[in-house]
């Protein structure tokens, strides 16, 4: 059982109980974008076993008739024990994803987003998403990270693809000849990358950060271009910024929520990389 503390930050061990918390966000008028826990098989049977429990998920959204998609990662799917076995599996997830099963009563499928990895995954999800963006029509996004020097370049060619593009700073460490390292140069940079998402993309511009002053860029981005927008951001990081944000008019808000039962590194790096999730953390255990 996943303890108070860190249910927080984690949606439950279950697709059911994900499902549910979906369903207590979407009377809040927050949509949910699913993510089962788990990263870096070396092995195919995991990999394998986490492509069957997203093919499940994706019909289990359009069956129980919630606002939501899913968002998966590469190491997760098989890319660390070949770019086959991810591919494979990602193709079954987005084949699910688009049948009649997963079909809601819209006639469109469930959306599937591709997390970004470090660097050295960038080619090969960019070419995966691709692929599949020209495939389903855009019913696929990708993450993409403004900490990555070549990310600018990126956008160009995403941009002349269907489908949809996030925005986020970048969570992974990467060289100081890739990326930049300074918080104020990874800022500029998305600044930068969100000036140019908001100019250029027709099928609209993801904004996934929690930074007031971004989001408060892509509302000022938002009356100068009219480009539809949406922003997501993480389960028990800023919520009631969320709720507040879903009230208004002009902006669609997701929450990325994790589940699953590897949810412990999952809360451990969300306490080490914010005092103020820590200190809620003890408040929390003090409390109880
Ligand atoms: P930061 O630059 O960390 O903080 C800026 C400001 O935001 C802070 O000063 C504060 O005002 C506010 N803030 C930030 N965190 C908190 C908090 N916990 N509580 C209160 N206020 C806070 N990274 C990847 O590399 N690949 C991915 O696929 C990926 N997907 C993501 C999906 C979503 C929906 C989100 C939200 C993030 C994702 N990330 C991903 C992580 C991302 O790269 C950043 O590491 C992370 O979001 C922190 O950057 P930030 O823009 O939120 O704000």
């Amino acid at each position: 059982m996943i303890p108070p503390i860190a249910s927080n930050f984690v949606a439950g061990e279950t697709p059911e109980a994900a499902l549910a918390h979906v369903e207590g966000l979407n009377d809040r008028g927050v949509a949910g974008i699913l993510n089962l826990l788990g990263e870096h098989y070396e092995e195919r049977p995991p990999a394998d076993a986490d492509a069957d429990a997203y093919v499940d998920l994706v019909e289990a959204i359009a069956e129980r008739g919630v606002d939501a998609c899913v968002s998966v990662k590469s190491s997760q799917i098989g890319l660390d024990v070949g770019d086959d076995v991810f591919e494979e599996n990602l193709a079954r997830i987005v084949e699910a994803a688009n049948a009649p099963a997963a079909t809601g009563s819209d006639g469109t499928g469930t959306f599937v987003w591709i997390d970004m990895e470090d660097h050295e995954t960038t080619d090969v999800t960019l070419d995966a998403f691709e692929r599949h963006a020209v495939e389903t029509d855009g019913n696929v996004g990708v993450c993409v990270q403004a900490n990555l020097k070549r990310t600018r370049e990126d956008l160009e060619r995403l941009a002349d693809l269907p489908g949809k593009v996030r925005l986020v700073k970048g969570a992974y460490d990467e060289p100081a000849e890739i990326s930049y390292k300074k918080k104020a140069r990874v800022d500029e940079s998305y600044r930068n990358c969100l000036a140019y998402m908001f100019e250029a993309f027709d099928d609209g511009v993801a904004v996934g950060s929690h930074d007031p002053a971004m989001i408060e860029y892509a509302t000022e981005l938002y009356a100068e271009h009219g480009t539809p927008y949406e922003v997501q951001m993480l389960t028990g990081v800023r919520e009631s910024a969320q709720f507040e944000l879903a009230a208004e008019d002009d902006v669609t808000v997701y929450q990325y929520i994790p589940y699953g039962s590897k949810w412990f590194s999952y809360f451990y790096r969300r306490i080490r990389e914010r005092k103020s999730n820590a200190l809620f953390a003890l408040r929390a255990v003090v409390g109880s």
